[in-house]
């Protein structure tokens, strides 16, 4: 069964290691890649978000610092270097393809207020509205502890919701979820459906992530319980290939896909 062929409106995510070299530069090649399958399926009437990390990495490197700050200020400071450097290269590429892109820097507090979290919600429609591809990422430079979301794979999770998305895709550096640990174990066998999030998937999914992002197999499956659990299906995939996403569509069995339960 395709879940995702009718998905109209839908919010990507890509993290921190899908964008970036091990050097820590960003990976030209892959964003290009990214920003083209986007740009085609909005030309095909889909309406895309993308929740999109990298800029704490991407502030760190082109401040040529040795290595992400364990301050909040260094990392606030970073942040707000490399976000412009990404979004610079961002509406470049998605200029290239003839599409508009616009920045929303969130924080908690704007999302957990109704009122904040209604204005936001209009600010997106009328942005999709408009045709525009808005580009998410958490408000680093502001965004202190009781106001953060933490991670980017939380964050795309309730944008899905506020934007009352139809599908969420996580891109990662991972296929999907394993039976195992496939980075101690070669035979880890992918688990291709994932009808309810539960212990035993969290269980599955321990461990941490790469050392240039924030989330693991872990964030992303409490993501995907949040985006199910308000109908929204998801899939994790991995980001190496954005051609993938094309497969996804079309039905191939391409990563691990969560179930939207309904009746929520
Ligand atoms: N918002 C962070 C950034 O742009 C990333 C958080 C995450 O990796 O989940 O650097």
């Amino acid at each position: 069964m395709n879940h995702f062929q009718d998905a109209k409106r839908v919010v990507f995510k890509v993290g921190t290691s899908t964008l970036t070299h091990d050097t820590g530069k960003l990976n030209l090649r892959r964003m290009r890649d990214l920003s083209r399958v986007l740009s085609d399926l909005k030309n095909a009437g889909r309406e895309v978000v993308l929740v999109s990390s990298g800029a704490i990495a991407v502030g760190v490197h082109k401040l040529n610092l040795e290595k992400r700050p364990h301050d909040i200020g260094g990392r606030q400071a970073c942040a707000a270097v490399g976000q412009c450097e990404l979004m610079y290269i961002y509406d470049k590429l998605f200029s290239e393809y003839g599409h508009v892109t616009a920045q929303v820097l969130l924080t908690r507090d704007c999302v957990d207020d109704r009122i904040r979290n209604m204005n936001i919600q209009n600010a997106f429609e009328r942005l999709m509205g408009m045709g525009a591809l808005p580009i998410v990422n958490e408000n680093d430079t502001v965004a202190v502890e009781e106001i953060v979301f933490g991670d980017n794979d939380t964050l795309s999770a309730i944008v899905a919701k506020v934007v009352n998305a139809d599908a969420l895709i996580i891109l990662t550096d991972i296929d999907g979820l394993h039976e195992q640990n496939p980075r101690t174990n070669p035979d880890a066998k992918l688990i291709h459906v994932v009808e309810k999030v539960t212990q035993h998937t969290r269980d599955i999914a321990g461990g941490t992530g790469s050392s240039r992002g924030t989330g693991g197999m872990i964030t992303k499956i409490e993501a995907a319980d949040i985006a199910t659990n308000a109908g929204i299906v998801t899939a994790i995939i991995d980001g190496s290939d954005p051609d993938d996403i094309y497969r996804l569509f079309d039905g191939e069995p391409i990563g691990t896909v969560f179930l939207a339960r309904r009746g929520n």
